[in-house]
């Protein structure tokens, strides 16, 4: 957060989250020369949607990235496990496992590169204390991350995530995206 990369989004998603601050429909399609020729800098962020509902697509462009070097950053939703060739040639993964959805917790929390972000609130697919404090001993707490829901600058859940977070042993993460470009 707070680092100069290129966003790659990929359209479309498998979930549907209340609340969810992606535009779903805006979309075109660009081959990867073309996505390629867009990138600026070293550091690519791919996120989308869902990146991995386009899994042959997402695999070629990491691919396509590693070989010219990039350092390659990754947001899912867990949804569907990646390949390990693939997960390799990235820097960082972040999963924000969706609570009504099948996020494949075990996989994940095995893979060193992996850090997993649960978003606190009230709506159907956000975690609470109780439903996260199970899991919490199976999960390496250095590669935890909690966020607060929010689409509004005043992220009135923050202060809440934030105190959870010192109190669990895990990391909190601001909604710079929703502070900063919403203005
Ligand atoms: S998984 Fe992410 S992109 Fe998909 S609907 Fe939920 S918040 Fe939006």
């Amino acid at each position: 957060m707070g680092r100069p990369a290129t966003f790659v989004r990929f359209a479309g998603c498998n979930l549907r989250c209340q609340g969810c601050d992606t535009d779903q429909k805006a979309h075109w399609q660009m081959s990867l020369p073309d996505v390629l020729a867009k990138i600026r800098g070293d550091r690519v962020v791919i996120t989308g949607g869902e990146p991995t509902m386009q899994m042959r697509e997402f695999s070629e462009l990491i691919s396509l990235l590693h070989s010219h070097g990039k350092e390659i950053h990754i947001e899912s939703n867990g949804t569907n496990p990646i390949a390990e060739e693939i997960l390799k040639k990235i820097r960082y993964a972040v999963i924000s496992p969706k609570r009504c959805s099948d996020f494949h917790l075990n996989f994940w929390a095995s893979k060193e590169n992996v850090h997993l972000k649960f978003v606190m609130g009230t709506a159907p697919w956000c975690w609470t204390s109780s439903l996260l404090e199970p899991y919490l001993p199976i999960l390496d707490r250095c590669r935890v991350w909690i966020m607060a829901y929010g689409t509004d600058q005043e992220m009135m859940g923050a202060r809440d995530a934030w105190d959870l977070a010192m109190k669990l042993g895990i990391n909190y993460s601001d909604r710079l995206h929703i502070r900063l470009l919403k203005r």
